[in-house]
């Protein structure tokens, strides 16, 4: 969803150490509104098993410390209907929530997976929404089939009606790609954006895993992390791209990018979308697959 990126005060920079964390980073949790001890109980268990499913499932979490601010929804349609990431010292997630819904119906929604996943990388910018839109919802998915609330075989049904959804929402439009990124909120190219994004990374997962010995998506953000997030404070798409190609000596993050960059439609997933079994561990696409599904060793 939205993200805020909240410039640091200058001071405090040197100071500040981004160490990559086994542990799981130490939680503020913060309430708004009418909330009964009950609930408010229930919401700090879902949001630290959250983050547990992010820090687990991914191998690593940037930060030592993390704010939850948790206020009431103005409805009661669904668990979360909106949250987004405050990029301060130390950073944080706004969720807006109806507390009345049960504790397995917050573990099913991906919101908060999603929002906790955007703080793996630094915020790349506005001109970026694409790509920390796309990392976050390619992990919401990849995450809940990892910590098994979804099924392989459900993650990757979510992932091609994804695609389904940004294609659909592509060929209305007029506007290239970096056109419809640049005005998602006005033209509302929200699936156009999010779902390309997606394509981008499970497609960059992919290839590092097939054309590499030993890296995988998640490895080349813990190396970030641990290599270069503290050199700067100011990040964009083309310097973690860049990042990105040297830690995993490979062009694929750049080649895709561009490509991207000159793209009209939506990215070619006609392969993603025509496999539809993908329990065959043994074949290639599909053994691939598997182990991005599966829980990480
Ligand atoms: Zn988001």
């Amino acid at each position: 969803m939205k993200t805020h990126f909240i410039c640091l005060p200058f001071l405090l920079l040197p100071f500040l150490i981004y160490s990559v964390q086994a542990k799981i980073p130490q939680v503020e949790f913060r309430f708004e509104g009418a909330f009964e001890k009950p609930q408010k109980n229930k919401l700090r268990q879902w949001l630290r098993h959250e983050l547990k499913t992010v820090q687990q499932g991914v191998g690593f979490f940037p930060e030592q410390q993390i704010f939850f601010l948790i206020k009431r929804a103005t409805h009661n349609r669904e668990p979360v209907p909106w949250a987004y990431v405050e990029r301060a010292q130390p950073p944080g997630v706004i969720f807006y929530v109806s507390p009345t819904f049960s504790m397995q119906a917050f573990l099913n929604d991906w919101t908060a997976v999603h929002e906790i996943s955007h703080l793996l990388i630094p915020y790349p910018g506005q001109s970026g929404t694409w790509f920390t839109e796309g990392l976050a919802t390619y992990y919401q998915n990849v995450l809940h089939a990892r910590s098994g609330i979804l099924s392989p075989k459900q993650a990757w049904q979510k992932i091609q009606s994804g695609f389904r959804r940004g294609l659909a929402q592509t060929k209305k439009q007029k506007s290239d790609f970096l056109q419809a990124n640049q005005h998602m909120h006005t033209s509302r190219s929200y699936m156009r954006v999010y779902w390309t994004g997606t394509a981008f990374f499970l497609e960059a997962d992919f290839r590092l895993r097939t054309q590499t010995p030993d890296w995988t998506l998640d490895l080349v953000l813990k190396e970030l992390n641990t290599c270069c997030r503290h050199q700067r404070k100011v990040w964009s798409t083309e310097l973690l791209i860049h990042h990105f190609d040297q830690i995993s000596h490979t062009k694929i993050f750049s080649s895709q990018w561009q490509a991207f960059k000159q793209m009209k439609g939506f990215p070619d997933v006609e392969k993603w979308l025509l496999l539809q079994d993908i329990s065959h561990r043994k074949q290639e696409p599909t053994r691939v697959i598997s182990a991005i599904f599966a829980p990480q060793k």
